[in-house]
Parts: C-alpha cells; structure tokens; sequence
C-alpha cells in the first residue's frame, strides 16, 4: 500500500488522536505492528468531502505500521439503492485522492455465505433465535432508555426449530416480515442496543452483485463488524454516531476466534460551513436539477471537487490540518480553500485570460505587426519555463480595468494615463470610442516604443499593471465562473424555511461564453490548471475542445467572503 505524503502540512496540523493511540500501540508491538484499516462506503452515491476525510485518515493511519494496508470496501449490504456506477465512482475517487488498495478490494456482498454460517453457528450456540413477531411488536418489546426490554414469546425457542426456520428464511419459503434473526444477548440490558438486535431480515429484492441469490439480508450491526473481523482489520474507524454500537460490535467479534480482534474507535465526523454533506440531500440536488450532476463543480463531491479544480494534494493538506477529534464541530470552508490557494500557488502557471472584453487600438503601433515577447509562466519560479506572446496594434483588456472617470488611487486605465500592459508595453489612453447609446466601445491609446517588455526607458515609474491579450492572437472560449453554492453558513438550519434547496446561491454560476484566452489556453487538456493572472484559477473543463476551450474558475485569488463578512 502506498499514499502520498504531504511534508508542507505536517509541521501545524491539529491532534489527531487516532495516530498517537495508534503509533503507541505500534511501538508496543500490539497487532504484530501490523495494522489494518479499512474504508468501507456504501456505493448509494458518489463520495463527498467528508469521505475524503475518512480516507485520509483510514491509509494514513494504516501507514503508521511498514506492513500495514488500508482496504477498500463496499459496504453492500442493503440491496436497495446501490448501484455498480456508484462503485466505479467511488475506486476512481480514492485513487485520486492519491490512494492505493492494493489488491485489498472487497465488498460485503462477498461475505454473504460466511455471515450466513456465523449466524448458523451463532444458532447453534443458543446465541441467535428467530422472532416470529412484528417488527412493531418487537420495537415495543424492547423498551426505551428509560424502560427495560421484555422477553418475547420466541425467544426460547429451540436451537433445531431455529435452524430449521432460518434455513427455510433462505430458502424464500416467508413473506418479508414474518420472521427475522435476532442475537440472543440480553433483553434487560442497559444498552439499548443489546437487547436482542436484529441480525437477519427477509428482503424480496436484487442486489447489484448477488442478484436473486439471497431473500435474506445481515443487518450493518452484525455484517460491519463479522466483514472487519474477516479480514483481519485491525482498527475499525468511524464516525461518532456508531459510538451506541460499540459494545455490539465487540459482542459479536468476541464470540469468534478471531485474531486479531478488530476494535471500533470513533472520531466525529467533518461537517463544512456553506455546505451540505450528506449523500441523501446530495442526490436531492443532483435529482431536482440544482446542479448539472453528481460531479458539478459546486458540489463537495470528490468529483465535483476534482472537475472545479481542487487538488488531491489540497484535499490531503486540508484533512491533515483540521486532525481528528472526538468533539463534533463545523469546520470553517475558508480552511479548505486556504488550503487549496496555497497548493495552486505553489504549482499553477500564470496565464492571461480576459473575461470581460475591451478593445483598445494602439494608434502608433502598426496594423499587421507584431512584437514578440517573452513571458515567464512564473516569474518567482524559473522551472515554469514561458512561452511567447505577441503585441499587436489591437488588444483586449478587461473591461473593469478602465474607469473614464476614475477614483482616488486608481492605477488602472482611464483617459491621460499610463498603464503596463503586463509583460509588454507602457500605454496612454487618449480617446474613448463610444457608439449612439453611450457605451464604451473602444479605446484609443499609444504606447511608449521604448517601453517594450513594459518598463521605462527613462525610469519612470508606472503603478498599474493590467493584463492583455492580443485581438490576433485571441482565441475565443467559455468560462464558468463558480462560485459557492450556498449562500449561508450553515444551509441547514431551518429556523426560516425547512427547504435547504432555498438558500442555493443564486449566483453560483456565471457562464461567459466570449472570453478572450491566450492562444496557448487553447492546447491544455481537460484537468490543467492554471491562473489566469489577476483573476483568479482556473481548470480546463471535460467539456473543452479545440475548437472551443472551456475553463472553470476554481477559485478567486483572494477570499471576497471574508472581505464581504467583515464588512457586515
Ligand atoms: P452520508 O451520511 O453522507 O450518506 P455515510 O456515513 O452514510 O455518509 P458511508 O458510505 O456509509 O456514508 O461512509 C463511508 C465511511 O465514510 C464511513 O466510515 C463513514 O463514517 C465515513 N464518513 C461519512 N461521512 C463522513 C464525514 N462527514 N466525515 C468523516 N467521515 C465520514
Ligand atoms: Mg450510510
């Protein structure tokens, strides 16, 4: 097995609870110092966030042992719901996340036969029986937290009627709901959860993988754990609300020889601010059409992550920072885009991009000309390398760059100043060419021949630097300039309105479909990311072609929600 390390993160991330418990039990030589995780989704939806969290944690901390190994597994056992284009999704996404399983696939579905003879077994023992009564009747049977569990009438029935009717609960011979399998642990327990919880129900339906083999399905409380112990887990990591389970849990694994025994250790879940997590209301909005799919750029799948243009080492980084605890919390979302600006800083070429477009005509400058330039792709970091670009008579800039009548501290364009054009030329705006309805259409300018590469000859100084792109050299493409999806912290909380799909961000997506792009924007394939300088990062989309180049913006250089909630 092997996972990726991120070395820029370890130094400030937070406790992490599971790892120091973890390398101590390792250096005391517990499990052979081998330790065995596993991720186990349900394939019901496409992994989100949250999930990115849980995978990170499941390889790293099974990267603490040289031997250790982190499983992938399909948590199949519910046949509804469950889809094979969801398990496809879901190896595709942990492999980008930078995630190797190995050989170590598996899905519970597989179990089926063994968690059947466990049950057998169980049967056997006097440890397991089958309860004729309604499921309503056995909900009330086993009391609340305030009031005791009761015995039901078939609790004591004997092994070989049990065996025998739970063989014939396989054989298809019962409607759903006449009979179900139940641990025989203790009706008067304190826990809830031990008395007599449900091992087996009769399901008349497919599943995905099993087809029509099976008319009786293990509950998660039992085939979780038994599927853990199989495969020799060790640590069986998860989300606090299975806390309740635990003693289950190990109820059922100790009454095999199992060795090792696998543990249940809990930690709480991640939850984001201006974001919803769970894969039901997830597949609300890919269903209701709020989004285009499960991998729209705004959704905080990891698909939908990865075609905005996240990176994996962003969404590593970002899990290491935030560690692990056992106290539920909402993590702020600025955390994970820090964490994303700070890896695309790091890796993207500058690039330049207009999205607003405005002609401006450099009238000293020859028709038909063109001055080449060189222009780094990162002007801090060599290794990027450049790429040529060409100054012509007419150039595109962007629209917010020119204010006819400016501000104070306006360094950008308007009439009678100069400006850089970025990597090229000093430039004066002379004239502004407005058609009969008063708009804008035209700049007229001259530019500074001594000025090529965009400095003085003489020394002067110029503040305002703007970005370009040649009009002969443009290439035309589609933007998509996303933005979040919600426009509150927390989409959930219904004291307005219980209908989370009402506080979508109307303007969560802008489409520009005549942005001007240096030609080299042109050749990038899907997944490419670079910035756009001043304006922000952006990816290539899976929609892009030659013939029509489509970017999605990542995310803007600088966080204008933090700005806006300060100004509030
Ligand atoms: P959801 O509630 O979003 O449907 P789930 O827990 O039902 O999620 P599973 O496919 O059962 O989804 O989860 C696989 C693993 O991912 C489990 O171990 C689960 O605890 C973990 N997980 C799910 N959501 C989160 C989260 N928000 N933060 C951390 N881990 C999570
Ligand atoms: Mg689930």
């Amino acid at each position: 097995m092997k996972a990726p390390k991120d070395n820029a993160a370890s130094q400030e991330n937070a406790p992490n609870f599971i790892h120091e418990l973890v390398k101590r039990e390792a250096q005391e030589g517990m499990y052979g110092g081998v330790i065995v995780t596993r991720f186990p989704p349900e394939p019901n939806g496409y992994l989100h966030i949250g999930h990115a969290k849980s995978i990170c944690l499941n390889f790293t901390t099974a990267q603490i042992s040289d031997r250790g190994r982190c499983h992938l597994r399909f948590d199949d056992t519910n046949p509804e719901a469950e889809d094979t284009e969801y398990v496809e999704s879901i190896r595709e996404d942990v492999r980008w996340l930078g995630f190797d399983w190995g050989s170590h696939e598996y899905f519970a579905s597989d179990y089926f036969e063994r968690l059947y003879e466990c049950a057998v077994d169980l049967i056997r023992r006097g440890l397991a029986y089958v309860d004729s009564q309604s499921l309503e009747e056995i909900r009330a049977g086993r009391g609340d937290f305030y009031k005791p569990g009761v015995n039901g009438p078939f609790r004591e029935r004997s092994v070989e009627e049990n065996l025998d009717l739970f063989s014939r609960m396989r054989g298809g011979e019962f409607d759903e709901g006449a009979h179900v399998l139940r641990a025989k642990i203790d009706m008067a327990s304190k826990d809830v959860n031990l008395r007599d919880p449900l091992m087996y129900r009769i399901r008349k339906v497919s599943h995905h993988r099993t087809g029509d083999d099976w008319c009786i399905y293990p509950m998660y409380d039992y085939a979780h754990p038994m599927s853990d112990a199989f495969e020799g887990i060790t640590h069986s990591i998860c989300t606090l609300e299975f806390a309740h389970h635990n003693p289950l849990y190990q109820w059922f694994v100790s009454h095999f020889d199992f060795d090792p025994i696998p543990r249940q250790i809990e930690f709480a879940r991640l939850n984001l601010t201006f974001t919803v997590m769970s894969k039901r209301l997830l597949k609300r909005l890919v269903e209701q059409g709020h989004v285009s799919g499960w991998d729209d750029p705004r959704m905080p799948t990891i698909a939908g992550m990865r075609r905005r243009g996240y990176t994996p080492a962003a969404l590593r980084r970002f899990a290491e920072r935030i560690g692990v605890s056992r106290r539920d919390g909402i993590v702020d979302v600025g955390l994970l885009e820090h964490a994303l600006r700070e890896d695309l800083n790091a890796t993207s070429p500058r690039t330049m991009a207009v999205l607003r477009p405005l002609k401006l005509v450099i009238e000293n400058f020859p028709d038909g000309e063109e001055i080449e330039l060189d222009a780094p792709y990162n002007p801090s970091d060599p290794s990027f390398g450049s790429r040529k670009l060409h100054l012509t008579r007419k150039v595109y800039i962007e629209r917010d760059d020119f204010m006819e009548q400016p501000m104070k501290k306006w360094f950008r364009l308007a009439p009678g100043k100069e400006v850089r054009l970025r990597y090229a030329a000093l430039v004066v705006c002379n004239r502004v060419v407005k058609n009969d309805a008063g708009d804008i259409v035209e700049l007229r300018c001259t530019w500074d021949p001594a000025s090529k590469g965009g400095n003085a000859a003489d020394g002067r100084k110029v503040r305002g630097t703007i970005h370009w792109v040649s009009a002969a050299h443009a290439v035309d493409g589609e933007v998509r300039l996303y933005d979040r999806l919600f426009n509150e912290e927390n989409p959930l909380d219904d004291a307005h309105d219980a209908d989370f799909t009402k506080r979508i961000n109307p303007t969560s997506l802008e489409v520009i479909d005549d942005a001007k792009l240096e030609p080299g924007l042109a050749v990038r394939a899907p997944e490419e990311r670079v910035q756009f300088e001043r304006l922000g990062y952006f990816v290539v989309d899976p929609d892009s072609t030659l013939e029509r180049p489509v970017y999605n913006r990542t995310i803007q250089l600088k966080d204008s929600w933090a700005k806006l909630a300060k100004k509030a």
